[in-house]
C-alpha cells in the first residue's frame, strides 16, 4: 500500500484504467494528477465498459474518495458529461467520493477552439492534437491567464478576472487567427450551464490528503498517457503538455512533499502510438492491420485507428527507467497469440550505428528498428489466471522481456476484464 502510482512507460493507450480499476481495492484514495480529456482510460468491471477521460478510475469502488489534482486541464462540461453518464449507469457520485482541487485550473470553450484553429493553420505539420484544448491551456496556466477552480466560489472576483481574460484572450482569436471574438454573454452562459455543476465538489484537496496521509491512508496517483509523451521526457514536440511521469504525481496531485514507494509501470505486449510523430517500430500493411484488429487498437477518445509496432524495448527501457517503475504490469498478451513468431524491436540503428539508447528526439525520425523473433504460443490465453498454466513460449516471452527492460514483470493481463489477471 503506502503511495503508488500507476503510469504508462510507453505512448499511452497501455491499459493503464484496467489496472487502476483492479488495483483500486487496496488503495483509500486515487487522484489524477495531470492531463485532462484528451485520452481515455478504458474500464470494463459489473457496471458495464467505461471510456473514462478525466474521472479517476477509482470512481467505481465504493469508500474509495477520487481526486481531482492541481495538475489537471479541469473541463468542466466535458466532466459533468462524464458525470452524467457515470451516474446514468448506477454509479454514484457525490462530492463525498469525488473532489476536485480549488487549484486545478479549469480548461475554458476557447482552449478547443484555438486548438483546432492551430493544428488546422499547421496542416501536414500538425502535432495529430486530439483537439480537447490542452496544449493552448497549459501555455495559458503558465502564463498565469486562466481560472483556478477555487474561483468559482469567489463570483463578484471571478467576474472582474473573466472580463480581464476575455479581452485578452480575444486579442489572439481575432488578431492571429481572425476570427469573431468570444462574446462576455456566451461565456457566462457557459460558465452557468456547466461550471455550477461542478462547483459542490470544489474545495481545499491538499488539506483532505495531509490528512489521509497523516492517518496512514493507501494513495494511488493515476497518469494520464504515458513517458514518451511527456513534456520534458517525450518525443518533443509530439509530446503532450504536461508531465505524464511519476515525479510529477506529488507536485499535480496536492502532495507536493510526498513520496512514492511504488511505481507500476504498464506496458502493452507491443507497441501502440496514436496520433503523428516518429514511431521506430512502427508495422504497416496487412501485418499492421492484423495486430490492429486483434487488439482492437482504436482511441477512446477519438476513434482514431492506432498505430501499431512490434514492442519496442529501446523505448520502454527508457520509459521504465524515467518512470523509476518499481514493477511492471504488461498487458494484452492474448493478443499476440495469433502470431507464429514475434517481433521485438531490440535495439535502433541511427546513423547506420546500432544502439540501446533512446536517441535525442530529431534523431528518431531517420531510426531504424533492429527486429528479432521470439517464438509464438499460438493458443487462446484469455483463460489463464495461473503463471504455471501460461504456454512456455509465452512464459519465455515474458522473462525475456523483464530482463531486456530491467524490471520485473509483477501482473500480466490477458484480458480487459478485472480478473482477467495473472499475478506473479
Ligand atoms: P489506457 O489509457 O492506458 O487506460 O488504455 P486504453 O484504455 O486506451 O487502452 C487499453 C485497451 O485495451 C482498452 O480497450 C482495454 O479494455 C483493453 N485491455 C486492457 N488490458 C487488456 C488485456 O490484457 N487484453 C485485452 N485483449 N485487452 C485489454
Amino acid at each position: 500500500m503506502g503511495n503508488t502510482a500507476i503510469v504508462g512507460i510507453n505512448w499511452g493507450d497501455e491499459g493503464k484504467g484496467r489496472m487502476v480499476d483492479l488495483l483500486t481495492e487496496q488503495y483509500d484514495v486515487v487522484v489524477r494528477y495531470q492531463g485532462g480529456g484528451n485520452a481515455g482510460h478504458t474500464v470494463i468491471n459489473e457496471y458495464g465498459k467505461f471510456a473514462l477521460h478525466l474521472l479517476p478510475s477509482g470512481i467505481f469502488h465504493k469508500g474509495v474518495v477520487n481526486i481531482l489534482g492541481n495538475g489537471v486541464a479541469l473541463d468542466p462540461e466535458n466532466l459533468w458529461k462524464e458525470i452524467e453518464d457515470v451516474q446514468s449507469k448506477g454509479i454514484r457520485v457525490t462530492p463525498e467520493n469525488l473532489k476536485i482541487s480549488d487549484r486545478a485550473s479549469l480548461l475554458l470553450p476557447w482552449h478547443r477552439e484555438l486548438d483546432g484553429l492551430e493544428e488546422a493553420r499547421l496542416k501536414d505539420k500538425k502535432y495529430g492534437s486530439t483537439q480537447q484544448g490542452i496544449a493552448p491551456f497549459y501555455s495559458d496556466k503558465h502564463q498565469k491567464k486562466t481560472i483556478l477552480a477555487g474561483e468559482l466560489l469567489h463570483p463578484e472576483h471571478l467576474k472582474e478576472h473573466l472580463a480581464d481574460l476575455l479581452e485578452w484572450k480575444n486579442l489572439t482569436i481575432t488578431r492571429v487567427y481572425d476570427k469573431e471574438p468570444v462574446s462576455a454573454r456566451d461565456l457566462q452562459q457557459w460558465f452557468d450551464t456547466w461550471c455550477r455543476q461542478i462547483q459542490p465538489f470544489i474545495c481545499d484537496t491538499g488539506v483532505f490528503l495531509r490528512k489521509a496521509q497523516a492517518e496512514g491512508k493507501g494513495i494511488l496517483f493515476e497518469a494520464q498517457l504515458g513517458a514518451l509523451r511527456d513534456l520534458d521526457y517525450g518525443i518533443y514536440p509530439y509530446t503532450t503538455s504536461s508531465n505524464t511521469i511519476s515525479a510529477y504525481a506529488p507536485i499535480g496531485s496536492g502532495l507536493p512533499a510526498a513520496k512514492l514507494d511504488a511505481v507500476v509501470g504498464v506496458v502493452k505486449a507491443y507497441s501502440t502510438c496514436v496520433g503523428e510523430g516518429p514511431f521506430v517500430s512502427e508495422m504497416f500493411g496487412p501485418e499492421a492491420e492484423a495486430l490492429r484488429s486483434a487488439g482492437f487498437e482504436y482511441g477512446a477518445k477519438t476513434g482514431r485507428p492506432r498505430r501499431v509496432g512490434a514492442l519496442d524495448l529501446v523505448a520502454t527501457r527508457y520509459g521504465v527507467q524515467v518512470q523509476a517503475a518499481t514493477a511492471i504490469a504488461l498487458t494484452k498478451l492474448d493478443v499476440l497469440s495469433y502470431m507464429e513468431r514475434i517481433p521485438v524491436c531490440t535495439k535502433y540503428l541511427v546513423d547506420g550505428q546500432p544502439t540501446d539508447e533512446f536517441p535525442f528526439p530529431t534523431q528518431l525520425a531517420g531510426a531504424k528498428p533492429v527486429i528479432e523473433y521470439l517464438e509464438g504460443w499460438n493458443c487462446d490465453i484469455s483463460r489463464i489466471r495461473r503463471w504455471d498454466d501460461l504456454p512456455e513460449a509465452a512464459r519465455r516471452y515474458v522473462t525475456y522481456l523483464e530482463q531486456q527492460i530491467g524490471c520485473p514483470i509483477a501482473y500480466v493481463s490477458v484480458g480487459p476484464e478485472r480478473e482477467s489477471i495473472i499475478l506473479r
